[in-house]
């Protein structure tokens, strides 16, 4: 697999990337993105890809379930980084349908990490189950891991603002936090916060 990535960069850099070689030498001066991305690290989507953002506009961190967690030193910094250094001005927390990670919050996984760091969103899970009745149906079933990935987006909008500068950014309209939703079905992005 390793030699397909080194043969599609000789295609990009052949191509795209010397038909554009103004914008990319623009990049070398210094990054100046406008956005943080919260994303999934599933596989099925690029975030460049569905949004169709050039190379420099969007600042990346993408995990298991789009999680925004509070104790964890390598999205802290991210934020931190982000907001005090980079001075973006907007936060998008981005979910998504049929997510993996969602849907392994109903398996009792014997994994030494994984139900460690979902734990970050079972809260969404509980929530949901609280106020929808029990699913009967494979369609139901369906229904409910969608209402609790966007409720996990709420979430972890929830443990954004928890971090004491993101409120303040937010208090001071410095940002402005966004929930959205990617659906695998359609390619469409929605927003939900
Ligand atoms: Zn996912």
């Amino acid at each position: 697999m390793i030699e397909e990535l080194f043969q599609g960069n000789k295609r990009f850099q052949e191509t795209f990337f010397i038909e554009n070689i103004s914008q990319y030498r623009e990049l070398i001066e210094g990054e100046k993105p406008k956005v943080l991305w919260i994303g999934c690290s599933d596989a099925r989507i690029q975030t460049g890809h569905i949004t169709d953002a050039p190379p420099g506009t969007l600042y990346i961190h993408r995990n298991m379930g789009n999680i925004a967690p509070n104790h964890d030193w390598n999205f802290a910094s991210v934020l931190e980084y982000a907001i005090v250094h980079l001075n973006v001005e907007d936060i998008v927390v981005c979910g998504h349908s049929d997510c993996d990670a969602i849907r392994a919050l109903d398996q009792n996984l014997q994994d030494a990490y994984i139900p460690l760091w979902l734990n970050e969103a079972r809260e969404a899970k509980n929530r949901v189950d609280s106020w929808i009745a029990p699913p009967r149906t494979k369609e139901q079933m369906e229904e409910r891991w969608k209402q609790i990935e966007m409720e996990n987006v709420r979430l972890q909008i929830e443990h954004l603002i928890a971090y004491p500068f993101v409120k303040k950014a937010t208090d001071e309209e410095k940002i402005k936090i966004y929930g959205i939703y990617y659906d695998l079905r359609t390619g469409i992005l929605s927003r939900i916060v």
